[in-house]
């Protein structure tokens, strides 16, 4: 059976670029393949978070992926930290990584411009680590967003290296995966870019907002001066408008907001109090359920042992695998 395997950063609460880009497909994947769905703290590490603000994220982000629909009986839910079969992959991928190929990722000659003071060596091997999330269960399907396609990129030439240095065909290709057949790039409510947790304050909508705030980061949303001529081109911050729409509202509210834009009676307070009652309705129910799961340490401790128990075993054998090939198996018989 396929195996599909995806995870998020425990670097603060979940957004809707994390829910469509990512989780959405978890929940869908889950019924159809052998799924493994992690809460990537080692990764968080590179930033140099704070230990308390970190355990508080992890726990925050298991909340989210229950609330969202994600099965513990279904897929294996677990925290990165608890696999420490994937840092001994680390460190055996770092063996086929190339300092040339890691320094001219895009995401680490982005962090570098933003975070001067701290280019630390995990920044550098953050693909690395990525590939051996992937790699240790011999993933086929890597459900994440668009911001993601290099960082799979490199993970397949790892897997491709590694194949061909030991002449095997031990590890599968892993691809992105979207089941719309896309992969999605969620925009932010600031007029450009994707929505993310680390820009600015009011880009990212939540799945923890209060309806209050949800209406609140809406009715902020940057727009322009209007449509000047009849069925004019939008520009990017009101198309991030209609993009977010494209996810929460119906196709009749879409088609309605598009005709007022192409005969420029458009009125851009509309707009957005419909987008803010949608997404108040897609949301809420999920806010709702992660209420609930916040106190129930009983049941998130269990889910969490649950999935590192079932990833570890799926761990083992890759690593176990990957050492026999590299010659690193017990020399004593
Ligand atoms: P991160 O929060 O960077 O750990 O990302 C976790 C997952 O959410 C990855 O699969 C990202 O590709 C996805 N993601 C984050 N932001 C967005 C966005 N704005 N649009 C689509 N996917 C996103």
């Amino acid at each position: 059976m396929e195996k599909v395997l995806s995870g998020i950063r425990s670097t603060g609460q979940l957004h809707l670029g994390n829910y469509f880009g990512a989780v959405r497909n978890f929940v869908q994947l889950q019924h159809e393949k052998e799924c493994y769905f992690f809460i990537a703290n080692l990764h968080a590490l590179t930033t140099h978070t704070d230990p308390q603000l970190l355990q508080k994220s992890v726990k925050d982000v298991l909340v989210e992926y229950i609330a969202c629909g994600l099965n513990p009986d279904l897929s294996a839910i677990y925290i990165q930290s608890d696999v420490p079969e994937i840092t001994e992959l680390y460190t055996l991928l770092n063996m086929l990584a190339y300092k040339g190929e890691l320094e001219k990722t895009a995401s680490f000659k982005e962090k570098i411009k933003k975070h001067q003071e701290n280019i630390n060596a995990g920044l550098l091997t953050y693909p690395v680590l990525m590939a051996a999330d992937i790699l240790i269960h011999r993933a086929h399907k890597v459900p994440v967003g668009k911001d993601q396609e290099q960082h799979l990129e490199m993970a397949r030439n790892f897997a491709v290296r590694f194949n061909h240095r030991y002449g095997t065909d031990f590890f599968p290709e892993p691809y992105a995966y979207n089941f719309t057949g896309k992969l999605v790039k969620v925009p932010g409510l600031d007029g450009n870019g994707k929505m993310g947790k680390s820009e600015g304050e009011g880009n990212a909508i939540y799945l923890r907002d209060s309806d209050q705030l949800i209406t609140k980061k809406i009715r902020k949303a940057k727009t322009d001066s209007g449509p000047q001529h009849e069925n004019s081109k939008k520009p990017e911050e009101i198309k991030n408008i209609f993009s977010l729409m494209e996810l929460v509202s119906t196709p009749d509210t879409i088609q309605y907001f598009d005709e007022t834009w192409n005969n420029c009676s458009i009125r851009y307070g509309d707009l957005k109090k419909q987008l803010a009652t949608d997404m108040i309705q897609f949301i809420s129910p999920i806010r709702e359920k992660i209420v609930d799961l916040d106190s129930d340490e009983n049941t998130l401790k269990k889910i969490a042992q649950q999935g590192a128990e079932k990833a570890r075993i799926s761990a083992k054998a890759t690593l176990d695998g990957v050492k026999d090939l590299m010659g690193l198996k017990s020399i004593w018989k």
